[in-house]
């Protein structure tokens, strides 16, 4: 049984009133990849989740390595895959990658990102709203001048109409599950098979004795429990340790109402392929570069904010491409896909396609790589002018 690390009761102290520069919502990929570009900039950082740093692990199987190194955590790594399988009902082909995929422990994962955020400080407490850039919390009312919701994709600070029509089934969420039986293999195996799910792919992603086998539907109203079972069957693995949750396929403002919007709650998960691991890195970094720099005086909150919602939206072009390859897949005959498969397969063709989807969200120069904690002189105000 998983032990609940998370405080409770009288062990939750009252945080009401509480300020910081940052106020950092939501301690997963997209959370601490902003935390993590900030140790040293002298702010005061506050991260807040309902869990511990770790405790509850987000679904997740695998992210390509290079960025796991770019990132500073390759520990958390448990096995790489350089190969990817990809099967229909009447054929199945197999593809050398020119980088390779790891599947990864998350608590490692998220312990070595939080290692490299300074002196940025962490509690636990479940947001529920906002009022202006006070964030209501379980733990009472915190304040900051600089707000990032990195809550995932119901997008918990956005209030208003940014909320309101966005639950699902009737939302541009795809919906996912996964159970993490013993097993192994050395392929990252992808099955479109309709027999098993309507709209959408099977999974199986080995990771050192253990095998993370799911289903993701992009059809929301479509269940997914069944054909993780039957896929868990087919493999002749046990249906053990399920984990599941929705994921968005269409992006969505970043900067909105004076809140930085980070990983799946702006939408940065991608369309077709379901991968928001390293797209919350991806972003998580850029908005953490930016909040930087108001830090540090240089800029003001809403030109940050204004340059951060325009480095999101112009990545725009790629998300309508694997949105609309999401919509072509289900559309396509099995026998026209499985010809399809087969002509990526040439090794020449598959290097340009996967270098091409790897620098849509390019892991970055060794320059950006582990974050140091050399703390930087505090400026004496920082700069939070408007405009
Ligand atoms: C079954 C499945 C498998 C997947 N596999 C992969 C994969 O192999 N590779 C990949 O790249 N992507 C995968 N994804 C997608 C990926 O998991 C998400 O895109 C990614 O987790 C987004 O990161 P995030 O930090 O934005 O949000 P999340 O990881 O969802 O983190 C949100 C954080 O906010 C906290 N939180 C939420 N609400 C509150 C609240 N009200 N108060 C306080 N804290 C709160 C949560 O506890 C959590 O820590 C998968 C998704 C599913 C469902």
């Amino acid at each position: 049984m998983t032990r609940r690390a998370t405080a409770r009761g009288e062990e939750r102290s009252s945080l009401h009133g509480t300020r910081a520069d940052v106020l950092i919502c939501g301690a997963s990929f997209a959370g601490l990849a902003v935390a993590r570009e900030l140790a040293g900039a002298g702010a005061e950082v506050l991260v807040v989740d309902r869990y511990e740093i770790g405790e509850r692990a987000t679904s997740a199987c695998a992210v390509p390595t290079p960025w796991l190194r770019a990132m500073g955590v390759e520990r958390s790594i448990r096995q790489e895959l350089p190969y990817m399988r990809f099967a229909t009902p009447h054929g199945a082909y197999r593809y050398r990658l020119p980088w390779s995929w790891s599947s990864f422990d998350y608590r490692e994962l998220c312990l070595a990102l939080w290692e490299q955020c300074g002196d940025a400080r962490f509690e636990t407490a479940k947001v529920h709203g906002r009022t202006g850039l006070t964030v209501h919390s379980d733990r009472g009312d915190l304040h900051a001048p600089l707000v990032v919701d990195a809550l995932g994709w119901r997008r918990v600070l956005a209030g208003g109409d940014g909320a309101g029509g966005f639950q699902p089934p009737d939302a541009p969420l795809s919906r996912g599950l996964e159970v993490h039986p013993p097993g192994g293999g050395e392929d990252l195996a992808i099955w479109v098979d309709r027999s098993l799910v309507r709209r959408g792919y099977g999974w199986s992603v080995p990771a050192a004795g253990e095998e993370r086998v799911g289903i993701g539907s992009y059809d929301p109203r479509d269940h997914v429990k069944e054909p993780t079972r039957d896929l868990a069957h087919r493999l002749e693995r046990d249906a053990v340790r399920y984990q599941g949750n929705w994921f968005p396929h269409r992006l969505r403002p970043a900067a909105q109402d004076g809140v930085f919007f980070v990983g799946d709650s702006a939408g940065h998960c991608l369309p077709l392929s379901g991968e928001g691991i390293r797209t919350a890195f991806h972003f998580g970094i850029a908005c953490g570069a930016e909040l930087r720099t108001v830090a540090g005086g240089a800029r003001s909150r809403e030109a940050a904010l204004r340059r951060y919602g325009r480095f999101s939206a112009r990545h725009a072009r790629t998300y309508g491409l694997l949105l609309r390859g999401q919509q072509l897949l289900p559309a396509l005959p099995p026998r026209v896909l499985t010809l399809f498969l087969r002509a990526m397969s040439h090794p020449r063709v598959v290097e340009r396609a996967f270098t091409w989807y790897l620098a849509q969200a390019p892991p970055p120069s060794p320059a950006h790589q582990t974050r140091t904690e050399t703390p930087a002189p505090r400026p004496a105000v920082v700069g939070f002018s408007a405009g």
